[in-house]
């Protein structure tokens, strides 16, 4: 037996870091980046042929925000998608009654929005979804098609819970992070650039708070945002609109 080189152990040592390192990165992305689907299928852009672009809505609906951003996309001639909270959807009801016969979308944001042992405990999540899918179908009359997971968080558990209730996972192409960053002119002019036929960008207009600097920056910037896609011919419309002529599904 020859001795050990502690050169090559040391050599050695490294790559097994590396790999395991290249390991929980690659978990990483596929559980936060929202074009990974490492886990099972879902979709982040539209067709990108023709001029269709779906805006959607997360968190709400919100008593302040959501009609107000609503009626800005009314007065721009856009129909928007909004992820409900379920939760929030029974606090709220008649706003999300609004948006239904204002004719937006409404989809899954599952019912408590929660991102621990809902996320990872099949029985949990399921029921979560469901629940959020009755209060749906309370308002607009049909169970709605897409679900974006909270915080755009997706697993092993998350897909499956999505297949058992027969619905799509939807991430996004761009998104304005304005859950975390004011949506200022600027950004919203920089957003507008990005986006593309097919794009699906990710707003929000729900809050965790009566009232939110951050929600009345995206209120405030939103017609700039909507006027410079409106300008370059981009039709916006809602998610069903973008993806009914199909959609690039991302399979695992
Ligand atoms: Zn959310």
């Amino acid at each position: 037996m020859s001795p050990v080189d502690p050169e090559s152990l040391r050599a050695a040592a490294i790559a097994a870091a590396a790999t395991a390192g290249a390991g929980v990165l690659t978990a990483a992305i596929g559980v936060f980046h929202p074009r990974a689907m490492l886990f099972g299928p879902g979709v982040w852009r539209g067709p990108t042929q023709g001029s269709s672009v779906a805006l959607t809505f997360d968190d709400g609906p919100h008593p302040l925000y959501t009609a107000r951003i609503a009626e800005i996309l009314a007065s721009h001639g856009a129909r928007g998608t909004f992820f409900c909270i379920g939760r929030e959807l029974d606090r709220f009801a008649a706003v999300g009654r609004a948006l239904h016969l204002a004719g937006h979308e409404l989809a899954n944001h599952s019912h408590r929005h929660g991102t621990g042992a809902d996320l990872f405990v099949s029985s949990r999540l399921v029921a979560d979804l469901a629940r959020c899918q009755e209060a749906l179908l309370q308002i607009t009359g049909s169970r709605p098609r897409y679900y974006r997971p909270a915080v755009g968080i997706r697993n092993p558990v998350v897909h499956d819970a999505a297949r058992r209730l027969g619905l799509t996972i939807v991430t996004w192409t761009h998104s304005a992070r304005d859950g975390v960053f004011a949506m200022t002119a600027k950004r919203a002019k920089r957003l507008a650039s990005r986006v593309r036929p097919g794009s699906i960008v990710a707003l929000h207009d729900g809050a965790s708070l009566p009232r939110s600097g951050l929600r009345e920056q995206t209120v405030q910037n939103l017609p700039l945002l909507l006027e410079q896609l409106s300008a370059r011919g981009l039709r916006l419309g809602t998610l069903s609109e973008l993806l009914g002529g199909g959609a690039d599904l991302m399979q695992a």
